[in-house]
């Protein structure tokens, strides 16, 4: 890259893009994501469960609700093994079907897509905006410029609300802004996100795909020559010449108008009959653009298409089925299945036994050997908790006093000291496995085990 004094420059000078609108099958696909993911995003805190919001990651109480189930910090691991899940997922509908979470739930895309429906609104069309962007500063030009900045704005501070609205009850948090006595740091972490999100959508747009998004660079490792691209075909457009609307089709050219529709309308500003090109985001909306024009000029549809490399080189069909597609759907069903089996398996309870370090074992009665532990039940549950406690693997074996009940507040880990106490007869070795049992008083009682050593003078 060449500056105007003739020196080297590192980097290109920024260009404002301005994506023409279309309509078409993709654009409308793309529409409806964009509403049912914002719409869970916006909306999806302000719902009850239980009397809690339905999805909270409440950090100071060091809990996490999500519907009913409530996870707390040793549960970490559940909240792990969905991230795995989401990789996997991820990983098998790239090696399919391309960059389809960049084209469609990306929230960088799909932020971006409101915003520009926004400027859209504000600013009027593509050439209204390249218009706009071009006169001196009038009364027109300020208010469309203030009206978009008003919108955006104002959309930032609802998405970082609703940001934090996840880890501070949003009802709470609504009220606090309302009577304007937000804490120091809600305050803060709303105007953060709010100001990440206007950057991002409003500002960076292509360029955080283009220049900060990692995955742009390693998902070509999941694609094959069977995944599915978005691809200019080269053979039935080329050679590309401009003809009168509705001209048949000439001999000496392609089905290619060279009208650029395919341009002003990507996202992006690439030209996708270059070839597949990293900055491409899979949109569709050139597929849109471009059928627009066939149907126009009463050609083919399908210039540009979705389409496989094999297919375009060699012809043929759609590879669903390949090693590769098979290995991710095994590895995505044995973690799915695995987590749901878990979550149905978990006890809301915790159990860790302690053994006393100061006295290995006490003579009771000449005929009797006590142990001392200290037990930290953990109660996960939402409710307050009684449970009954009980020890065996010796024969007699038992706690002192025999019935040990304690109750447990909801998030409480409560340490109880506990006695065992053995027969000397009973006792075979010097050490000795036994296992403790808390169980919940209820009807259907739950319970955990945990094992640990009894010790004896042999
Ligand atoms: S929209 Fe279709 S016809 Fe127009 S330039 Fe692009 S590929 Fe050619
Ligand atoms: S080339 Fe087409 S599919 Fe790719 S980003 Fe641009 S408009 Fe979207």
């Amino acid at each position: 890259m060449i500056s105007n004094n003739g020196s080297e420059l590192l980097y290109a000078a920024h260009e404002k893009i301005y994506p023409r609108e279309v309509k078409g099958t993709f654009q409308s696909l793309r529409n409806y994501t964009v509403i049912l993911l914002l719409g869970i995003y916006y909306f999806l805190p302000w719902i009850k469960w239980d009397s809690h919001q339905a999805v909270l990651f409440d950090l100071p109480a060091r809990k996490f609700y999500i519907f009913s189930l409530t996870f707390w910090p040793q549960d970490f691991y559940y909240l792990t093994w969905l991230m795995v899940i989401a990789s996997i997922t991820l990983f098998l509908t790239t090696a399919i079907a391309g960059r389809l979470w960049c084209g469609y739930a990306c929230p960088q895309t799909v932020w971006t897509e409101i915003f520009i429906w926004m400027e859209r609104w504000a600013e009027g069309d593509r050439n209204s905006q390249i218009k706009l962007d071009k006169s001196s500063w009038n009364v027109n030009k300020i208010w469309r410029k203030s009206l978009k900045q008003f919108l955006w704005i104002g959309f930032s501070a609802w998405t970082g609300f609703t940001f934090v609205g996840y880890f501070t009850p949003i009802s709470e948090l609504g009220q606090e802004l309302l009577t304007v006595s937000l804490g120091p740091w809600e305050f803060f972490w709303v105007v953060f996100y709010g100001f990440a999100t206007y950057g991002n959508a409003g500002f960076m747009r292509e360029q955080v795909c283009k220049y900060m998004c990692p995955y742009a660079r390693f998902q070509s490792a999941m694609f094959d020559r069977d995944t599915l691209i978005i691809a200019y075909d080269e053979k039935r457009g080329e050679p590309r010449g401009h003809r009168k609307k509705g001209a048949s089709q000439i001999q000496a050219l392609g089905d290619c108008v060279a009208c650029d529709q395919c341009v002003q309308v990507c996202p992006t500003g690439i030209d996708i009959r270059d070839g597949l090109q990293y900055e491409c985001i899979a949109c569709g909306a050139c597929i849109d653009a471009c059928n627009n024009v066939m149907d126009k000029m009463g050609y083919c549809r399908n210039l540009i298409r979705y389409t496989t490399e094999n297919i375009t080189q060699t012809g043929g069909v759609i590879r669903l089925i390949r090693l590769r597609t098979v290995l991710y759907t095994f590895v995505w069903l044995f973690a799915i299945v695995g987590f749901l089996f878990a979550i149905s398996q978990r006890v809301p309870l915790d159990l860790d036994v302690i053994r006393d370090r100061n006295a290995l074992y006490q003579t009771v009665d000449e005929d009797s050997i006590e142990n001392v532990y200290t037990l930290k039940i953990m109660n996960k549950d939402r409710k307050t908790q009684r449970y009954q406690v009980s020890v065996s693997g010796l024969p007699g074996i038992t706690t002192v006093p025999a019935e040990i009940t304690v109750e447990v507040a909801s998030g409480e880990v409560y340490n109880l000291p506990v006695r065992a106490r053995a027969a000397l007869d009973s006792i075979q070795r010097m050490s000795s496995e036994i296992e403790f049992k808390v169980a919940t008083l209820e009807a259907e009682a739950q319970s955990v085990h945990e094992t640990t050593r009894f010790l004896a003078p042999l």
